[in-house]
């Protein structure tokens, strides 16, 4: 069983001027999600520093309804690690997940998320860095590269 832990914003969301937009092919990627929860072959979740009121709505613009009942976690701000003299002055330490969900440790678990150094406790294989997407650039093709990677790992689990 892998997981897969999701960033919202510049990763599957841009929240721009004129509010919060889908990726490019993020129906695709709700789509597998949904499939390969059912298939008992993978769970996902998510992992945002912003504040809970912007965290729901990220997450309510991109995750399908089908997709949005499967998540095994919405962690928000409230779950990071918040200190001045971290550069972002969030951080994610993803020992928070493994000591929840005794099922996922590093081996097994991949998080997806366009600022990389805001993740504590990784390693290479845990960890897919995303270019940060913005709502003008229509051709961002990243989705269908994630969606093939995740369709790998689950295939060399
Ligand atoms: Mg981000």
């Amino acid at each position: 069983m892998l997981l897969v832990v999701f960033d919202l914003s510049g990763t599957l969301v841009a929240h721009g001027d004129h509010g919060i937009f889908p990726r490019p092919f993020s129906h695709e990627l709700m789509q597998f999600l949904c499939d390969a929860h059912d298939a008992d072959k993978l769970r996902f979740a998510t992992w945002t520093s912003r504040q809970t009121a912007m965290a729901l709505k990220m997450t309510r613009a991109v995750f399908s309804p089908e997709a949005y009942k499967r998540l095994l976690f919405t962690y928000d701000r409230s779950k990071c690690l918040i200190h001045p003299t971290i550069r972002h002055k969030s951080a994610k330490d993803l020992r928070v997940i493994w000591s929840n969900y005794e099922t996922f440790n590093i081996t097994n678990t991949i998080i997806v998320d366009d600022t990389i150094d805001k993740i504590l406790y990784s390693q290479r294989r845990a960890l897919y860095i995303i270019p940060t997407w913005e709502e003008t650039s229509k051709n961002d093709q990243c989705l269908l590269e994630l969606l093939n990677h995740i369709k790998y790992r689950i295939d060399t689990e």
